[in-house]
Parts: structure tokens; C-alpha cells; sequence
């Protein structure tokens, strides 16, 4: 019998190695599959920015413009993929290299030569290099494991079916295997399926085989009666205690009193209510010492028809700050065993009744920026796992806080109190800082996030504890409105520019509430011709006691809080409406309209809704430009791609604006396609600019932007026209439209009626 049951388990074993050996087979032909098929995409796109990059080199190199050659390169090394980039002149006064770090190994390059001269006496003047990963690198290694994962398989496949004969041969000799109760194994062989409860004495059965023999985890099982039947090894070593010390004793006894109660009615709730358990609780160990657990249990119901709780503990300690207080689950985080939003605002409030009058308490509000984009892109478990590692990354500079919480979602609040306080607080907010530095390693993704930190002081900013967050909120919010990533102390004028704020928001909602969005349309025209070509739909709001408002004052605001997409909808229907007005003064249905959307505004339902309307104003989609800026490329969602994929099926334009604004759009067009590219109001102004070295700058920029339009085949429109000498300058580089104060401002519906 013993026999049977060893080779029973010998070709189970087997299997599961022949099983493993299969996957890691399949996996690791997938690599080489997907490796080779990402080494020709970037192949692709590095030889396509070279292109595409080349004119405006070359012009630069030919005159020795070498800021705007150090500009293109910038750009260029920015581009996802490159790691290195070399800019070399055939005469040897140039060598340029932009390079992170110094590892030249596994780089794969591509080289073009740059050419500049008249046409027909073209000469090479130096050339370019780009080097990327040379993913291939790693094939070799994979041929090698799938070699031996298939002969592993092979081997293990030839031994099972061996086994299995034996097996066959043995069960018809009359042998049975022992199944269901018996007399089990003993206790030294953690795989037993056979524990007693020191209280009940009964035999259960254990199919946590793996989770029990673990080092790593502390799991425990409970029976209903609230005795513990059976430790994993983890929590034995990690706990001190002896098996025999601890099986058929109550739970309880290794908790510290306050959290007992706790227990032992979540464990009772979770029977009645069949929902999983989570918290923080206080553990006590063998030696006495007490710490921060956190803890997950669920009832489990066993064959023999009783219900059991499994248990399984993790050490946070190390996460939850000095203050030695005991933090009971109603206070915790459960996520990162951080004290939650009430036992911050109780804690902090004790902290500042408590205060000497000496003493200072800094107040931070910790708030990871555009993390909900973290989650929709990576998922709510990613996101989760980027606020744990976010936490044990700042774990030691928690540990010199008086307090540390996760207030909910991506925000955190710490504070600290004593005469030392401003130093302190100065300098955790730059460790939370530097703790987003590198990116997150969440499976096989790489997840970039950065943090904007608030601080508000008691006494000079508040005196109540509400008050001093509110104020670090205010703080972190108006570093978030720079941009994020960083670090912003509190100061009154913040409050002014948030009324200043509520105000606009307000404005905004009657906006969306009584119609008030409205375009103004200023005319794109032809450089050669003079005749207007089309129209720019630009958004105003009608404020019937302020007046026009112009969209630099609330744009930003709507798009945060994407009411955008709502003043966008009333601007659309208006703006098709006045084309067909001006497209009937004109007797003229080619006349065209250009709308802008950011990328909050780029979504499936709202390009839906541009198509209905259109069709609602009879007008044909070849005639609608929709400008998008490279903001929108930086989103690289779903969301994103498919709604400007629906555009262009539609037979929609589309058109990349504010270009050359430092070349960092270069890299998008390799990877987009766009119709029209408008040149940015600063080159145009450039080119007049009083300083001669500056406007021959900004002409070479335009020259190398109208090189890389004809290579893409785009149209282009110089923007900001506002003298004869920029559109005449613009139309000689090759710029087919303008646009500008020269041929008109944004105008009024009645206006724009006149000058048709
Ligand atoms: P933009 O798309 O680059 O629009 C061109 C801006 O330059 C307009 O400002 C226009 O009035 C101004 N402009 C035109 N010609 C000249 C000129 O010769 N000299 C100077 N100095 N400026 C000129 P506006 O209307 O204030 O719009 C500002 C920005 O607001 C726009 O920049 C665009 O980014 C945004 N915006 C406007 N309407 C909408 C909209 O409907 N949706 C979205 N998402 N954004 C919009
Ligand atoms: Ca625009
Ligand atoms: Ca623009």
C-alpha cells in the first residue's frame, strides 16, 4: 500500500513537473515571437524619426546652428526606445552624443547620412546615429531554455508513461488506494490532511497543503469555536512559538487586549455575513514583543461540513510610524496598515490640543498626480500595488513622523509635531519625493508616477487641526495646478486664487447650464491666393454680466474637470451652424471649420455625437478639422486611439497644433498620421524678431518643419500672422495657409459674416 501510494504521488509529480516544463516551452517561444516582433516595430520607428529628422539637422549643421541642432537631438533622445544619439559633421568640428548613463551593452544603431545644398549639388555635410535596445540580444538565451524545456518534457513524459504502466500493473494485482478518513500521517509531515482541534478532537481535512508548509506566509486555521487547529511553518518561525504550544489554543490569546473584542466580532461577522475580513490587529509573539500586523481572514467550509477560518497575517511594523500607539482596525488602512482618514483627523486633532506652546505641527497632504490614469490603464490591482511599494518605499521617513495615513484613494497625510517640526516635515516631503523617482515595477510594467506634497504649520497658517489639513490640501492642489511633482507650502494668497477658482467653476457650470458657450471664428486663408479657405471654431463664454470670457481663463479648469466636454458639445452644434451660415454667404460649400479638443474631450461617445450632428447640419465630415495637440499622444489610451481612428474613418481631418514647440512632437508623427500641421504663433513672431541670430533660428525651424510636413505629406498653417512680413516670409519657405491678426482676429458669428 505504502508503495502504491508513493508511486500514486511519484506520477502526480511528474506530472505537474512534465506540465511546467510544457508552459515554460510555451512562454519562452512567446518571448522569442514577441521580442522579434518588437525589434522590427522600433526598428520602424527609429528609421522613420531618422527620416523624418534629417532636413531640419541638416540645415542646422550646414549653418552651424548648433543650439538648434542640441534642440532636435533632445528631442529625438526623448523619443521612447532611444538610448543613445550621436550627431557627427564630416569636417570633425562636431561630435554630439546624448546618452543615459554609460551601458553600451545590447544596443542595436542605425546611421543616415545628412544632406544639405542646392538641389542637384547635394553633399553629405555629416550624419546621424541612433541606438536603441537590440532586443534580439536575448534570443539566444531563449532558444537555449526552450531546448531544455522540450527535452525536459520529453524525459518527463517518457518517465510518466513508465509510472503509469507499473501503476496499472500493481492496481490489478489487488492493491487499493486508501482514500477519505484513516489513520493519517504524523504530525511531523506538514502535508498531513489530518489536525486535531484541541478542543473538538476531531479529524479534519486540510487542503491548504502549499499555504502550511510556507515559509513565507503566516497563515492560520480557526475553528468556529475560535481555537487555533493548525500554523503554517512562517508563522511558527516568524512568531517563535512551538506547534505544540499553540494548536488548540484561542486566537485571542495572541492578540493585545484592546484588538480581542475587535476579533472576535469581525470573526463572528464574517460568519454571518460571509464577507472576507481585512485589518490591521497587534500580534503577539513568543518573546513577548507585540507588533503591527496586518491581517485577512475568510470562512472556509471543509468537506466534513464545518466552517473554519483561514487567517493569514503580515508584519507592517516597519510601515506605521513611531508613535508607538496601538492602531486598532477601526483606524487602519487596510491597504497599507497606515492609520485611515478618521484616525488621522482624531490623532492630529489630539496632536494640536496637546501642543506645547512652543511646539510647531507640520501638516503634509500627500497626493499622487494623475494616478487615476494609473489605474484605468494598469487596473485597480497595479494602482493598489503602487500605493504599497509607494509606502514601504517612504517607509523610513515615515518612521520619523509623529503620524502617517492613507486619507483614501491615492492620498496621504503625515504630520509632525515638536520645535523641530519645519525641518523634519522639509525633509520627509523630500524623501515622499524622491520615493517616486524611479519608476514601479508592477509585473512586466514599468510605472512612472510622481507625487505633489502640501504643508500647512500650526500656529502661523492654523490653529485647528481642520483647518491645517485643509490648508496642505489647498497646497498640494496649487502644486498640482504647476504641474505636480513637487513640493509647495501653504500660503494665504492660495485662498484667494481658490475663490478666484470657485468663481470660474461656477461660471462654467451656468455656462454648460444656460448655453453660454460660443464660437468665434477667425479665418484660416491661403498665403498665395488671399482668399479664405476655412474657419477656426474658438470658444468663448458668454457671460451675461462679465462678458465675453476668453478661454484662456477657464479652459484649463474644464478640462480638469472635464466639463469641457459639455461647452465642447453646445460649441460644436454652434460652430456647424455658423459654417453653414458662412458657407451660404459665400455661396461657397467647400469652406471648412476647424475645432480643437483635448484629450479629455477625444472619447468613442463624443466623436458619436460629432457624426450625428454633422449629418443633423448636412455637412460633409471632409470639411471638419479636429486640432489636437500632442498632449493628446502623451495619454497613449485606448480611449485615445480609437476615438481619432473613428475620426479619420469619418473621413474627418485631423491637425497637430502648436507644432515645433522644441521638436517634442517629432517623434508622434512617426507614429501618427495627421493632415495638417499648424506652426506655432512663436516661430511666425521669430521670424521678425529684432535679434537677427533669433529670427534666422526660427526661420531654419520653419524650413525643417516644412521639410518634415512634405515628407509626411501634411498641409501646413503658419499661426499668429501678424505682419506682411511674416506671411510673405512663410509663404517663400513653402507655408500654404495662415492664420493670424494680419487677416483677422477670432470674430463673432456676424462679423465673420461681413468678411466672407
Ligand atoms: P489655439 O488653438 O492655438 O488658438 C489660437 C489662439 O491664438 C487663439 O486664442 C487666437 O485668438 C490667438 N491668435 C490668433 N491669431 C493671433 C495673432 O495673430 N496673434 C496673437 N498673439 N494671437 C493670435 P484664444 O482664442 O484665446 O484661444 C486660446 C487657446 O484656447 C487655443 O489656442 C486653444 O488651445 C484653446 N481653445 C480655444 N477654443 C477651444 C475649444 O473649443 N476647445 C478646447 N479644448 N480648447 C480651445
Ligand atoms: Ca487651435
Ligand atoms: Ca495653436
Amino acid at each position: 500500500m505504502i508503495r502504491l501510494r508513493f508511486q500514486k504521488d511519484l506520477l502526480i509529480a511528474l506530472s505537474g513537473a512534465c506540465l511546467a516544463s510544457l508552459a515554460l516551452l510555451t512562454v519562452s517561444l512567446y518571448s522569442l515571437w514577441t521580442i522579434q516582433t518588437d525589434h522590427v516595430r522600433v526598428s520602424r520607428h527609429v528609421a522613420q524619426l531618422a527620416e523624418i529628422s534629417a532636413p531640419g539637422l541638416a540645415a542646422s549643421l550646414a549653418a552651424a546652428d548648433y543650439a538648434t541642432i542640441e534642440k532636435i537631438a533632445a528631442a529625438i533622445k526623448n523619443a521612447p526606445d532611444i538610448e543613445k544619439l550621436e550627431i557627427r559633421n564630416e569636417t570633425g568640428t562636431l561630435d554630439l552624443m546624448l546618452q543615459d548613463g554609460s551601458s553600451d551593452a545590447d544596443l542595436a544603431s542605425l546611421t543616415r547620412p545628412l544632406v544639405a545644398g542646392p538641389d542637384g549639388d547635394a553633399g553629405q555635410i555629416g550624419r546621424i546615429r541612433i541606438y536603441f535596445p537590440d532586443r534580439t540580444a536575448s534570443h539566444a538565451g531563449f532558444w537555449w531554455i526552450s531546448l531544455a524545456a522540450a527535452m525536459a518534457a520529453g524525459t518527463l513524459l517518457w518517465g510518466i508513461w513508465r509510472l503509469r504502466r507499473a501503476l496499472e500493473r500493481d492496481i490489478a494485482h489487488g492493491n487499493q488506494l486508501p482514500y477519505g478518513k484513516g489513520p493519517g500521517r504524523g504530525r511531523g509531515d506538514n502535508r498531513s490532511p489530518q489536525r486535531r482541534d484541541g478542543a473538538g478532537q476531531e479529524d479534519i481535512p486540510a487542503p491548504f497543503g502549499h499555504l502550511f508548509d510556507s515559509e513565507t506566509h503566516m497563515a492560520s486555521l480557526v475553528s468556529e469555536e475560535g481555537h487555533l487547529v493548525d500554523v503554517s511553518k512562517g508563522w511558527l518561525t516568524r512568531s517563535g512559538y512551538r506547534r505544540e504550544a499553540v494548536v488548540g489554543v484561542k486566537i485571542t490569546e495572541f492578540l493585545a487586549d484592546p484588538d480581542r473584542e475587535m476579533i472576535r466580532k469581525r470573526l463572528s461577522d464574517m460568519r454571518t455575513e460571509q464577507r472576507p475580513q481585512k485589518g490591521t490587529l497587534r500580534f503577539r509573539r513568543a518573546d513577548g514583543s507585540v507588533s503591527d500586523v496586518w491581517f485577512s481572514a475568510t470562512a472556509v467550509f471543509m468537506p466534513d461540513g464545518k466552517a473554519y477560518t483561514l487567517s493569514v497575517i503580515q508584519d507592517i511594523s516597519e510601515l506605521t510610524g513611531k508613535s508607538g500607539k496601538p492602531i486598532t482596525a477601526e483606524f487602519s488602512d487596510y491597504l497599507t496598515g497606515l492609520v485611515n482618514r478618521v484616525g488621522f483627523e482624531k490623532m492630529l486633532a489630539d496632536l494640536v490640543a496637546g501642543a506645547a506652546p512652543e511646539d510647531r505641527i507640520a501638516c503634509l497632504i500627500v497626493d499622487l498626480d494623475r494616478f487615476k490614469a494609473v489605474n484605468d490603464h494598469h487596473g485597480y490591482a497595479a494602482g493598489e500595488e503602487i500605493l504599497r511599494a509607494f509606502v514601504k518605499r517612504a517607509a523610513g521617513a515615515l518612521q520619523t513622523a509623529s503620524l502617517s495615513a492613507r486619507l483614501g484613494g491615492d492620498e496621504f497625510a503625515v504630520a509632525v509635531a515638536g520645535a523641530d517640526a519645519p525641518s523634519t516635515a522639509a525633509s520627509i516631503a523630500r524623501a515622499l519625493h524622491a520615493a517616486t523617482a524611479e519608476p514601479f515595477q508592477i509585473g512586466a510594467a514599468a510605472i512612472s508616477v510622481t507625487v505633489s506634497i502640501g504643508i500647512a504649520f500650526s500656529p502661523e497658517d492654523a490653529t485647528d487641526s481642520e483647518d491645517l489639513i485643509r490648508f496642505a490640501a489647498i497646497a498640494a492642489t496649487s502644486r498640482k495646478a504647476e504641474g505636480g511633482n513637487g513640493i509647495r507650502n501653504f500660503e494665504p494668497q492660495m485662498l484667494a486664487s481658490r475663490k478666484r477658482r470657485r468663481e470660474t467653476e461656477a461660471d462654467i457650470l451656468r455656462g454648460i447650464e444656460e448655453n453660454l458657450f460660443e464660437p468665434n471664428f477667425q479665418p484660416i486663408t491661403c498665403l498665395k491666393s488671399g482668399q479664405i479657405i476655412g474657419f477656426e471654431a474658438l470658444m468663448r463664454l458668454n457671460h451675461p454680466e462679465k462678458g465675453l470670457i476668453p478661454p484662456a481663463e477657464f479652459i484649463a479648469i474644464a478640462e480638469e474637470t472635464k466639463w469641457i466636454d459639455r461647452a465642447g458639445r453646445q460649441l460644436f452644434t454652434k460652430s456647424l451652424s455658423g459654417l453653414g451660415a458662412l458657407s451660404r454667404a459665400r455661396g461657397d460649400d467647400r469652406l471648412h471649420i476647424a475645432v480643437n479638443l483635448s484629450p479629455v474631450q477625444l472619447t468613442p461617445q463624443k466623436v458619436a455625437f460629432m457624426a450625428d450632428e454633422l449629418k443633423a447640419h448636412g455637412i460633409d465630415a471632409g470639411r471638419l478639422t479636429v486640432e489636437i495637440t500632442e498632449a493628446v499622444f502623451m495619454e497613449d489610451s485606448r480611449r485615445v486611439s480609437d476615438s481619432l481612428r473613428m475620426l479619420k474613418e469619418m473621413g474627418c481631418r485631423i491637425a497637430l497644433d502648436d507644432f515645433g514647440t522644441g521638436y517634442s512632437s517629432l517623434s508622434y508623427l512617426t507614429r501618427f498620421h495627421v493632415d495638417t500641421i499648424k506652426i506655432d504663433q512663436t516661430f511666425t513672431k521669430g521670424l521678425t524678431h529684432s535679434d537677427a541670430v533669433l529670427a534666422a533660428r526660427s526661420r531654419r525651424l520653419i524650413e525643417g518643419i516644412v521639410a518634415i510636413a512634405r515628407k509626411m505629406d501634411c498641409t501646413m498653417v503658419a499661426e499668429g500672422v501678424e505682419d506682411e512680413e511674416q506671411a510673405e516670409q512663410v509663404r517663400a519657405i513653402g507655408v500654404a495657409y495662415g492664420q493670424g491678426y494680419l487677416f483677422s482676429p477670432p470674430l463673432p458669428l456676424e462679423a465673420a459674416l461681413k468678411r466672407v
